[in-house]
Formats: structure tokens, sequence, C-alpha cells
């Protein structure tokens, strides 16, 4: 990026909101530029459940998110179908949960728009072997999988296509505005890999900084007290079930199980953190998901547990500005807030987009340009849900299947590859390097899956960081330690079993074969749920 460039918008926030703002306002023909500090995708909308929400879990608690996630479900099946895997999801009662909200469940997601079909017993059944027998009721509601990396980098696709740009690895770390009316008039940024400082002249800034929203409207001087939502998730080795399967009871922990390529994703506690860079899953955690789990899939404590993550909600507390007092994260609206912090807070030109879901990612993106482009004088419509994002290559989600076929195609064993658990080759890893230049190795396992798999990047890593020591003498090292600190973060509260032995092999190679200082200590074994 050249100093002084001037656009019409900075967006900050690479996620899915920024990028979806990014790509409506190019579309409108406003200029605009996306900073976002680290990778894109790699705050929440990287750390998620993976779940393109019916809409169903809200229908009691939050109807007008309900509302929201229906509608924009069927958007996202229009305009990404390379994003989404139609799993399909049942919401099904144990004996655990209560009668009356059963009974009230069918007229809620009717009234919220949504199919919710009952399921007979025997079928659900039949379609899902490994269920808990003691399920009482089963409906069916259009759920499904969503791939979040490939969804960020459509939008962002589609907004350089309209002539936006964006830019990683650039944080915000303050505002110029006008000596006269306090305006926004410049973000001042600084590049995390150079450590240059640059500003950038706008005339508007929208602020899609997710559960970090807070801080960047506290370095315009304005206000803004977001509640993170910080909630934990469980990567289980292998699809337990073929759709995503909820409780039918209202929102709690371990109460949804979302099928995910080769594993599933057992989640999620909710706990509001003061600081949403605050991740770090608890062994607490890890038993209460397991114990919940239990209800919906007996045994599922003694599955084999891949990895542990966190993600912070984006949650906004409206009703804490009127009493002070804020709710706990569970009971916050999961509606969306566009503030307009020139109305609000005297700070012209600065608006927020917070809380949401990423499946209602494009209506929050909507919102929040309609409000900016009103007052740059823009009225050129929305045209986001009408227009499909770029389809990456393959052109249908995302299936281990095809990549087999493709290396076949290719001559089978002269591919070269480089991670067997998600047939990443050589020339893929490569191919990666030169359309996102410069990246670590866990940017490199955001867009390849590189790692992904059951062995957690125990083999392929020393050989990706080879590759990545061709390009550059010395970057494969410190990829090296990047990537097997972020890995390691993930498995110390799950190290049992055999993925505790399959930890032991991965230290001994890293620590011993390979001397990569900084692994954690030794891992205690013990049973996280035990
Ligand atoms: C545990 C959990 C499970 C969830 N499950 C689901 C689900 O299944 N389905 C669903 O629809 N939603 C789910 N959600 C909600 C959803 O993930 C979020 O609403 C959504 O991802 C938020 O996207 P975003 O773009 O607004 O925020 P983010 O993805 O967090 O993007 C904000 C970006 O701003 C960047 N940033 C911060 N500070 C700066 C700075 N100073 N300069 C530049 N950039 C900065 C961050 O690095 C970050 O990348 C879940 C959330 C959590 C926490």
């Amino acid at each position: 990026m050249n100093a002084g460039v001037e656009v019409d918008v900075v967006v900050i926030g690479g996620g899915a909101t920024g990028a979806g703002v990014l790509r409506d306002l190019a579309m409108r023909g406003v200029s605009a530029l996306l900073v976002e500090r680290g990778d894109f995708t790699s705050g929440t909308s990287g750390r998620y459940h993976g779940l393109l929400h019916s809409g169903a879990r809200y229908v009691e608690s939050d109807p007008v998110s309900a509302r929201h996630c229906i509608e924009e479900n069927a958007v996202l099946r229009r305009i990404a179908p390379a994003t989404i895997e139609p799993t399909g999801g049942y919401f099904v009662v144990t004996p655990d949960d209560p009668d009356d909200y059963l009974e009230r469940f069918p007229a809620a997601c009717a009234a919220a728009g949504i199919d919710a079909e009952p399921v007979e017993l025997d079928d659900l059944f039949r379609a899902e072997p490994l269920l808990n027998r003691q399920i009482r009721a089963a409906y069916r509601v259009p759920d499904a999988s969503l791939e979040p990396w490939e969804l960020v980098d459509a939008n962002l696709a589609s907004a350089r296509e309209h002539g936006a740009s964006a830019h990683r690895y650039m944080s915000v770390i303050g505002f110029e505005r006008a000596t006269d009316d306090g305006a926004v008039t410049a973000v001042r940024v600084r590049d995390e890999r150079s450590g240059e400082e640059r500003t950038i002249g706008c005339r508007a800034v929208v602020s899609a900084a997710g559960a970090w929203a807070g801080k960047i409207a506290g370095l315009a001087g304005a206000r803004l007290e977001m509640s993170p939502g910080k909630g934990s998730m469980l990567i289980l080795n292998r699809r337990m079930t073929t759709a995503v399967i909820n409780r039918l009871a209202p929102p709690g922990d371990g109460d949804i199980l979302v099928p995910v390529h080769t594993v599933c994703i057992l989640g999620t506690t909710d706990i509001t953190v003061p600081d949403p860079d605050d991740v770090q899953v608890t062994r607490d955690e890890v038993t209460a998901l397991l114990a919940d789990g239990e209800r919906l899939v007996p045994g599922i404590g003694s599955a084999r547990i891949l990895r542990a993550y966190a993600g912070s909600r984006p949650l906004y507390d409206a009703s804490a500005l009127e009493d002070g007092q804020h709710e706990e994260s569970r009971g916050i609206s999961r509606a969306h807030h566009v503030i307009d912090h020139g109305r609000r807070d005297g700070v012209d030109g600065l608006w927020s987009i917070v809380g949401g879901k990423l499946t209602t990612y494009r209506l929050m993106a909507r919102d929040t340009v309609d409000a900016v482009a009103a007052a740059l004088g823009v009225d050129a419509p929305c045209r986001t849900a009408d227009e499909p994002l770029p389809a990456p290559a393959s052109g249908t989600p995302y299936w281990l299947g095809d990549r087999l076929a493709a290396l076949e195609a290719d001559g089978g064993g002269d591919a070269e590859l480089i991670c067997e658990c998600e047939l990443v080759t050589r020339g893929r890893l490569t191919h990666a390097l030169d359309e996102r230049g410069d990246s670590s190795l866990d940017d490199l396992r955001r867009t390849t899956r590189l790692g992904m798999g059951p062995c957690q990047g125990a083999f392929c890593t020393p050989r990706a960081a080879a590759v990545l020591d061709d390009r550059m003498v010395g970057a494969g090292n410190s990829a090296l330690l990047g990537f097997v600190t972020e890995r390691f973060r993930g498995t110390r509260t799950i190290a049992w079993g055999d993925q505790l032995a399959e930890l032991w092999l991965a230290a001994g190679i890293f620590r011993g074969t390979l001397a990569v200082g900084g692994l954690p200590d030794t891992p205690s074994s013990g049973h996280a749920a035990g």
C-alpha cells in the first residue's frame, strides 16, 4: 500500500462482516480499503462452530435473530453454494429437556418462517445411528455447515473485482479527527511485519472489528461497551452424525454437534470475558462440553478429540447503556446493531457494526453500507443478495475425495504430498504462497487445510516449513515455531488416551528430531473429563 492513499471508506476487520462490507461498498461504486491486524478470517470468523443457522436455535430467546438467520440462510445458499455443505439439521429432545419448550417450538418456528418438520424416531435413528436412543422427539430444520475461509476469500475477491483493496497484517492504531467538528479524517495503521506506520485519509470509517469493536471506538474517542462472550469447542476426529444435531431446549453448553468435512465439532460454552483475546480453553470447559455431549451421543467422551479451540462472540448489550448493568453472555441478543458514532458520541464519519452471526454477515454489511452510503450521498442499491460470489475452482463444496481424484489424475505418487491427511501437495502449497504472498504456516492452514487432519501437523509441518525455507532461507524455522506453538495451544486440555500418544509422537518429532524450541512442558496424563 502506498503512503497517503485516499479512499472514501476504510473498513477495519477482515472477518466475514468486514469482507461483506467491503464487497457491498465496492459494488455500489464507493472506493474502499480494508485493513486486518492478522490474517483474513483469523478472528472469530475463523474460530466459530461452522453452522449455517436455520434460526431455529433462537426462535424463542431471540426471534429477530431467528428471522434474520433463516432469510440469510436462503440467500447464502443462492450466492455461495460452494461454501455450504447441505447437511440438514435436527432438533432433538433428550430426556433432560423440558416439555413446554417442545410444545412451543413448532409454532415459534412457523412464526419466524422456519420450516420445522416432525421426524419419526425410527427414521431419525436410521439416519443417525449414534444418537442417544432415549431421544423422545425430533424436528428437521434447514441447518447446514458453512466454510468460513472460502466465504471470506470469495467476498474479498469480489470486492477486488469491483476495485477495492484488502490488506493483511495491518493494525489500526489511531485516528485523526478534524479540529473544527471532530469528524474522522484519517486512520493510522501499522504494518505488523515491517513495523512501518502510515496514515490513510478517508471520508468515513466502518469498524467491523467484531469483539474488538469497543477498542477501535475507544481509539477514536467514542464509547462502545462490548461484552465479548468466549465460546469453546471440541473437534472430534470423525463425523459422528451426518446432519447438524441441536438439543431442542433453551440454548446451553455442548448442545450442538456440527459435521464439518471429515470431523465434527461439539460446542459451545459461553462465558463473558473482559478481553476478546482471552480465548484459552479450560479443562472445566472440556469436561462440561463432553458431559453435555453425552446426552446427544452416548460415549462421545471416549472419542478421540483432535483439538480444543475458542472464539469471542462480538456481543453488544444495548440495554447496558440504559441501566449500566450487563446481561450474562447467553442472555444478550444475537441481532446486530449499526452504530453511528456521529449521532451517538459526536465522532462523525465513524460507524461500528456489532452483534449478529456469521450466518447474517451479508445482512449486517447491507444495513451498515445503507447508512454509510446515505451519509456519503450515494444512492446505489445493495446488490449482494443477487450477484453470486466467485466460486472456488472446483465449483463445489470442499470434499477430500475431489483432492484424491485430482491427485490420481495427476500421476498419483509423483505429486509430492506434503500433508497426507488433507492431501495437500507441494503444488497446492506453492500456488497458495504465490497467490497470498508472505505467509505463515498457520495462514497456509487457513487456505489449504494443511495440518488440519488427524495428525494435526505432526508429519506435514516440517515438510511445509522446508517449502517455505526454499523460498526464503530462515523462513521455515520461524514458521515452524509459530505453527507448533499455535497447534499445541489447542491440545493441552485434551491430552489423554490416543490423543496423548499422538502428542508424545509429535513432541518427539519437533523437540527430539528437529530441536524446535518452545514446545509445551510434557503433557500430563489424566483424563480431562475424569
Ligand atoms: C464459539 C462461537 C461459535 C459460533 N458459532 C456460530 C455458528 O455456528 N454460526 C454462526 O452463524 N455464527 C456463529 N458464531 C458467531 C460468528 O462467529 C460471529 O458473529 C462472526 O464470525 C463475527 O464476524 P466478524 O467479521 O464481525 O468478526 P471477526 O471475524 O472477529 O472479525 C473482526 C476482525 O477485526 C480484526 N481486528 C481487531 N482489531 C483490529 C485492529 N486494531 N486493526 C485491524 N483489525 C483489527 C480482528 O483481527 C478480526 O479478524 C459463533 C461465535 C463464537 C464465538
